[in-house]
């Protein structure tokens, strides 16, 4: 079944403490675009400035993504953000953000896109993804991601969403100052039934992820990685396998969802390993079922 995604595409720099990087290819529909193309044929919306870099374009038509919904808007500015990585690389700063396009108009949608069943609104502003959720007449499953910054700064907006979508992916942290509940569960909990979700997914970094569903409650450790180059991009890379295979699997139940957690939580583990895309770009489906049966062994009771 079809899939489309909106969200941010954003020129990033990354300082970790052994690397950095300048002005990169960034952002969360392109992280989880990438990922969700290795699974099934997927649907991007997303808007650009026209200081978006020629390479940015390259790199990101070397995955198999409908890009008919890519706006090049003249006169507008990409979005640009640059983190910083501490020690243990579990704990980032947002070092500087312009928000730029995203504060604009939502890119539109094009009519051949309109047929979508499965609708993935990443991380951007809460007025466009309320725009883009209300945009697909034949929607079975929408399911959007947030962050502290739309927690913080558009609050009223963001619980609009929430009213009108299936499911909702957020980190630990966000889950708290969306509730104030320290316990992830308990706050998935409150937010599940607050706004009559079907189903919560809370990211919790290198210690894996919490589905809360309306069937069940599961979780799974993330992939035991060694080699932890650039985390950025981990969520929504986990959330384009997730979403990815759902929509392979033309299956939106909660045994799937268990699996499609699986999926994304391997995804993650190749983002992790370079800056950007790069990784996700040299990924075979030969070398993503190695990892997923090795996975899959690992976390066998
Ligand atoms: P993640 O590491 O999964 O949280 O995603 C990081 C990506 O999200 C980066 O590539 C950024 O360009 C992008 N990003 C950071 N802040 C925002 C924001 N407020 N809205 C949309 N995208 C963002």
């Amino acid at each position: 079944m079809s899939l489309v995604v909106t969200g941010s595409i954003g020129i990033d720099s990354i300082e970790t403490p052994e690397h950095s990087v300048d002005r990169v290819l960034g952002g969360s529909c392109a992280y989880f675009a990438a990922a969700a193309s290795v699974l099934t044929p997927l649907r991007m919306v997303a808007a650009i400035g026209d200081d978006w870099p020629n390479e940015h374009e390259t790199l990101l038509r070397r995955f198999d993504i409908d890009l008919t919904g890519l706006e090049k808007r003249a006169g507008a500015k990409t979005f640009v953000w640059s983190g910083k990585y501490l020690d243990n690389m579990n704990i980032r700063e947002t070092t500087y953000v312009e928000v730029n396009i995203l504060g604009e108009a939502p890119p539109p949608v094009p009519d051949s896109f309109a047929d979508s069943a499965f609708v993935f609104l990443a991380n951007t502003d809460p007025g466009s993804q309320l725009t883009f959720a209300n945009s697909f007449p034949n929607k079975r499953l929408v399911v959007a991601d947030t962050m502290d910054l739309w927690i913080n700064t558009d609050r009223d907006r963001l619980n609009e969403l929430l009213n009108v979508i299936d499911g909702l992916v957020l980190n630990d942290s966000e889950s708290t100052l969306m509730t104030n509940e320290k316990n992830p569960i308990t706050a998935a909990k409150l937010i599940r039934t607050q706004y009559n979700l079907r189903f919560v997914l809370v990211k919790k970094g290198e210690h894996g992820a919490i589905l809360v569903h309306e069937d069940g409650i599961a979780a799974l450790p993330a992939f035991p990685a060694e080699m932890v180059v650039d985390p950025t991009g981990a969520g929504d890379s986990f959330a384009g396998g997730f979403m990815g295979h759902l929509a392979n699997a033309d299956n939106d139940d909660f045994s799937t969802m268990q699996h499609a957690m699986a999926i994304g939580t391997v995804m993650a583990s190749f983002t992790i390993e370079s800056f950007s895309l790069d990784t996700l770009a040299n990924l075979t489906p030969k070398m993503f079922k190695q990892r997923f049966d090795h996975y899959a062994q690992m976390v066998r009771v």
